[in-house]
């Protein structure tokens, strides 16, 4: 059985690995260049039913743990004056919660479990076309063919392979603003300290300033606008991303005028809530490719418990592929309906007129109900 596996992001890297682990040989075809060839973003924290359950999984639970931040886990929300609405601390030392990975240290945690010649680098797919005989033809960018009875399509939001099962279209949800600033402590300590171990949110009237310090001395800064408000290409500069600030405390439009370089803007898109498709023979997806949701913290890890399931399925019953991902599948879209549904619930909030109480009292652990008369 010959698995082909498009997109060597976290949800593609896990399968590999998970596979590997059964003894299942499969190839993860990458269009970048290298490991190190783009950014991968900013921190993510795993969670202990999903992210951190598939790295179990994978046999990286203690690998992980070494490299992961509990301190991260400290969250910090503000209103546009600077004034702390919530400030949530982790245990010290705690790995129980939630605790925070860089996207690179954890893919390259997962490509270093690999054998070296797991990821074929360089091969954009841009199209998959059934074979007679069963299984698919694989055509990438540059030309180059091969061939596979398996295809699984872990190539994120944009996927090549998602149009073989299902026609939804995206729609745009918002636009986030990045910015990076390097070495934060020595060049720009007051933001060091204002946005401390983990992550900031300070959040006015359908806008949203975040920032979030990486295991590398820098802060990533995130800023999340309404898509209906303006076109992406308005956000480039950081004088109109400052405009839009005017009237917050400048301690906290700082951390707009340290970033180091151009403001990226980019849209957020996401799939319908509750999209399934009807199966196909040797075919499926997983992650953003299967259900790209609002950023609001689900989504790589609920790529990664998708690649550990699908795995586990594929390694219970590798003389039926196609009924391991059909059950692969069924228990998929059952777990992601109300993730998705919460995740559009969540987005929503964030950017609405009363963000700030809605998402206060969303932190803010709620009293015992007092017990019923009857
Ligand atoms: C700003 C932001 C913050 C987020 N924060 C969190 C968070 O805190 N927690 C969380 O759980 N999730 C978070 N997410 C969501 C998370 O990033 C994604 O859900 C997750 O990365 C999905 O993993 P994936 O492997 O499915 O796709 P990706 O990580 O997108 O990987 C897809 C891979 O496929 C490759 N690829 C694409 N097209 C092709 C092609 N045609 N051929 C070959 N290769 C291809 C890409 O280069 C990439 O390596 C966030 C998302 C955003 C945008």
């Amino acid at each position: 059985m010959r698995i082909a596996i498009a997109g060597g992001g976290l949800g593609g890297l896990t399968l590999a690995r998970i596979l590997h682990r059964h003894g299942i040989d499969a190839v993860v075809y990458e269009r970048e260049a290298s490991r190190s060839a783009r950014p991968q973003g900013g921190s993510l924290d795993l969670h202990p039913e999903s992210g951190q359950q598939a790295l179990a999984a994978a046999g990286l639970a203690a690998r992980f743990q070494s490299q992961a931040r509990p301190e991260g886990e400290e969250h910090r929300i503000l209103d546009p004056s600077g004034r702390t609405l919530v400030h949530h601390r982790p245990q010290p030392g705690s790995f129980s919660g939630r605790p925070e990975i860089d996207r690179s240290a954890l893919r390259d945690l997962l490509l270093d479990s690999l054998p070296g010649d797991t990821v074929a680098w360089r091969h954009r797919l841009a199209a998959a076309t059934p074979r007679p005989g069963g299984g698919w033809e694989l055509t990438f960018h540059d030309g180059r063919r091969t061939g596979c009875d398996i295809l699984v399509g872990a190539d994120g939001a944009r996927s090549v392979v998602r149009p073989l099962l299902t026609d939804v279209e995206l729609s745009a949800v918002a636009i986030l603003v990045e910015l990076g600033i390097e070495d934060v402590d020595r060049r720009h300590p007051e933001l060091a300290e204002l946005v401390g171990p983990g992550n900031l949110w300070c959040i006015g009237v359908r806008q949203i300033l975040a920032a979030q310090r990486l295991g590398d001395g820098s802060l990533r800064v995130g800023i999340s606008l309404r898509a209906e408000d303006r076109s992406v290409d308005t956000y480039r500069s950081k004088r109109g991303l400052l405009d839009l600030f005017g009237a917050w405390d400048p301690r906290l439009t700082a951390l707009i005028e340290a970033g180091d370089g151009a403001p990226a803007p980019r849209l957020i898109e996401a799939m319908p809530t509750g999209t399934h498709w009807t199966g196909r023979p040797g075919v499926t997806l997983l992650g953003d490719a299967a259900h790209l949701m609002p950023p609001v913290g689900e989504g790589a890890n609920q790529a990664m418990l998708d690649a550990a399931e699908l795995a586990g399925h594929l390694a219970a019953n590798p003389a039926d592929p196609d009924s391991a991902i059909r059950a692969y599948e069924e228990a998929m879209f059952t777990r992601i309906h109300p993730i998705a549904e919460m995740s559009e619930r969540v987005q929503t909030m964030m950017l609405s007129p009363t963000a700030a109480e809605d998402i206060v009292r969303f932190f803010t652990p709620r009293r015992a109900e007092p017990a019923s008369a009857d």
